[in-house]
Formats: structure tokens, sequence, C-alpha cells
């Protein structure tokens, strides 16, 4: 088949080469002039992780990928520990598969350098995908500088504020969700004393947390603070925000934390978005992906990851049926209640980190703090159902 994929972010070069690798000739339109460092921090659990090896990624990002040793949970006023789990060999021996942290540019790059190798002249960027329109058995693309595709299927991989997904479910605003995200880069060497571990690290406090992880293979210390907000900010990876709003916000925070908001060159800000689960992702040659179909928090972690499973279990369906729109069905019947399970559990997560009574944090921290001592293995029987899972083996057996 012949496939144009509106957006080139993570879902969309991975549903290119995951297309690819099926055989369909495919077309990513990116709006953005260019591929630009954009992004921050990216945590790629080993369910993300098989998707990339089958895409043949994963080599491309050895040097920049970085494999913590295991992931804690802290006060963040205190910095005093709740509980560590080992993370490295655990990640392989249960789930299969490394729990990577990289910078979200780093892993653009290689999947966009990958497509370009396999299939030159595949990801247009400065193309901007505008409406489409179903003609007969074909669809046909509009760009908004005039030219028009024809192909079999629309990818919509555009993102939260999706044209696609606007086309076909009616146009509706995403929900803002009440949180803004802080966010910080810092290099290891200039922190000195006051670097944070070098494992995936969630700080947890009174209506706030954040999470610190390493990235550009450990050189680097990437921060994220999710506040509570009653009117959002804007939202983007670009916007700029107060580096003094961040340091009043984790003001008394563990001063590694202050350290890193201080050193770093600039203090991102981004209000956060989800949407109620959609009740289709496709229409007759057109159909979503990613952060267009279930935008969520980032508590969870699995955003990206999410849209690498759907990259594969797309171009996987296809083909199944002989009617094209029973493949989309069958690809929409197969992710609509994982997806949803992770949106949930991200907005959960998050309501869980901001404890704000001591009943509360004694509650819900307490039984954590035993059980990583007494039997690890309850808290990594908690991550089963999204790490281990294996869309690769799952539509194989099909
Ligand atoms: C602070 C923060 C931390 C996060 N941390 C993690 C994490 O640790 N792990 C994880 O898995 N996820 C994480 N996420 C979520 C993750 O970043 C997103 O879920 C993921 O990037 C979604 O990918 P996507 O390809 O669906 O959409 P996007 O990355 O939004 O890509 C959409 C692309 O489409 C292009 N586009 C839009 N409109 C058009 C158009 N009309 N024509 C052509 N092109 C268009 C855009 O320019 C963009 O390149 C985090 C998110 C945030 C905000």
């Amino acid at each position: 088949m012949k496939v144009v994929i509106a957006g080139g972010g993570i879902g969309g070069l991975a549903a290119a080469l995951a297309l690819h690798a099926h055989g369909h000739e495919v077309q990513v339109l990116e709006q953005a002039p260019e591929l630009t460092e954009i992004g921050a921090g990216l945590q790629i659990s080993p369910n993300g992780w098989r998707v990339l090896d089958a895409l043949g990624v994963t080599e491309k990002i050895a040097e920049t990928a970085f494999f913590p040793e295991a992931i804690e949970m802290r006060l963040g006023e205190s910095g005093k520990q709740i509980f560590r789990l080992e993370m490295a060999t655990t990640a392989r021996k249960r789930w299969g598969a490394p729990y990577i942290q990289i910078h979200r540019a780093d892993l653009h790059r290689a999947l966009a350098t990958v497509l370009e190798e396999r299939f030159p002249g595949a990801l247009r960027t400065g193309a901007t995908f505008d409406i489409y329109a179903i003609e007969k058995n074909k669809v046909e693309v509009y760009l908004t500088d005039g030219e028009t595709l024809i192909a079999d299927l629309l990818v919509g991989a555009d993102g939260l504020h999706s044209n696609v997904r606007a086309q076909m479910m009616g146009p509706d605003l995403p929900r803002y969700t009440g949180f803004m995200a802080w966010r910080a880069l810092a290099p290891v060497e200039v922190l000195g004393d006051l670097v944070p571990p070098s494992t995936a690290c969630v700080w947890v406090g009174q209506n706030q947390h954040a999470v610190t992880t390493r990235i550009h293979g450990g050189k680097t210390v990437n921060f994220v603070g999710m506040v509570e907000r009653p009117e959002p900010a804007q939202e983007g990876w670009r916007i700029v925000g107060e580096r003094a709003d961040a340091l009043a916000d984790f003001e008394g925070w563990d001063p590694r934390l202050e350290a890193v908001l201080k050193t770093a060159e600039k203090v991102h800000c981004w209000a956060l978005f989800d949407r109620a689960p959609l009740p289709q992702w496709h229409e007759r040659h057109v159909v979503l992906l990613g952060d267009a179909a279930h935008p969520m928090l980032p508590s969870m972690a699995q955003g990206a990851v999410q849209a690498l499973e759907d990259a594969w279990v797309l171009a996987a369906s296809l083909g199944q049926h002989p009617i094209l729109e029973e493949s989309l069905s069958a690809y929409f019947a197969k992710r609509i209640g994982r997806a949803s399970r992770v949106q949930s559990g991200s907005a959960s997560n998050a309501r869980m980190f901001h404890q704000a009574s001591g009943l509360g944090k004694a509650l819900f921290y307490g039984p954590m703090s035993i059980a990583a001592r007494l039997a690890p293995w309850v808290l990594h029987r908690r991550q089963d159902w999204v790490y281990g899972y294996d869309p690769i083996k799952d539509m194989k057996a099909r």
C-alpha cells in the first residue's frame, strides 16, 4: 500500500519504519522546516525497546542511551529514600529487554537516520498536512502549500493537536489536566557533589513531584518537575519559563534539585493536556496513533512508548483482513484497552505522587518502602502488564 503519515515525531517515524518493514511504501509529512534538537529526556521501558529493536534502531542509540541501575523514590524535601528497586538486571531478566533513558532528539535522530538509510526521501520536512478527502478506494491528502497526495492510507501521527483527529472526530480541545511540567537539563560535571543520583528517581511532595534521569549516555541530568496550576500555561517543547518561578516551586526541596534548576541553561515549562479515550481511531482509509489518539500525562513515562507499540501493531495489523477497514478495526481493538489503561494509570500516578496529608504519605509510601526491602518482586509485579508486553510476539501469534 501507499501510506502517507502526517507527523514525523517518534510515533510517525516509528510507524514509517514498521510499515516499510511490512512491505508498504511510506511518505512522512513533517511540518517543521528541519529536524531540530527539541525535547528533553524520555524513559523508554522494555516494551518500547522491543519495538525499537524490531525496527533496527537500538544500535544507533547505543552511545546516547543511559541504562540506569535502579529506580527509586525519595521525599522531595528531605531527600530521604522511600525505596530503591534494582532495574538493570531485572528489566532484562523479568521483562526481557533493557530500560533506558535518552534525549528525545537522540531517539528521533536515530529513527530518522534508519528511515533515510532504508527508504531515502521518505521523510519530507516543511510539509504540513491540511485536510483529507476519502474518494472511492483512496484518500486524497491535501498539504497547506496546495499539493495533493493520493494514498491508500493516511496515518494521523500529528500529536496532541492533531488535524487528522479533528477532521475525523470533530474539533474539540484537549483537556487541561491542572498540571504543568518544568523541564531542565544540567551537565553532570558542572553539578559536582550536587548531582542527583544516576537512577530514575521520583521525588515526591505535597501537590507536586519531580523526576530526575540521565541522558546523553549519562553526561546530562534531565529534570521534570510537575506542579499543580489552576490555569494552563503554554504547551510545547520550546516554551521557556522563568527560572525564579521554578526555583520558588521547589524551594526547600533537596539541594540537588535546586542545583539542577540553577545550572540549567534554560528552564522550560509545559502545560499538560490529555483527552478522554476516543470511541474510534479510524475511518475507512484514515487512522490515528500516538498522542493524536491517546495523549496522556507523563507520570508513567509511557506516551512515546505507547506510540511505538501503536506503530508496530498498526503495521502488523494491515493485511490481516481482506478489507482495509477491518484491519484498522483490528488495530483499534488491540490497542484501545491498553492505551486507555495507561492513560488512566498515568493520571492516578500523578495524584499518588502528590500526597498532601501525613496519613496519605504513611498509607502510600509506607507499604512501598517495606515491600521494596522485603519483597521487591511485589513492586516489580505491578509493572508486568506494562513492561512485559511484547507487541512483536503478540502480533506474530495471531
Ligand atoms: C515533560 C514530558 C515528559 C515526557 N516523558 C516521557 C517519557 O519519559 N517516556 C515516554 O514514553 N513518553 C514521555 N512523554 C510523552 C511523549 O513525549 C509523547 O507521548 C510522544 O512524544 C508522542 O509522540 P507522537 O509522535 O505521537 O507526537 P509528537 O511527538 O507530538 O509528534 C507529532 C509530530 O507531528 C508534527 N505535526 C503536527 N501537526 C502537523 C501537520 N499538520 N502536518 C505535518 N506535521 C505535523 C509535529 O511537528 C510533530 O513533529 C513525555 C512528555 C512530556 C511533556
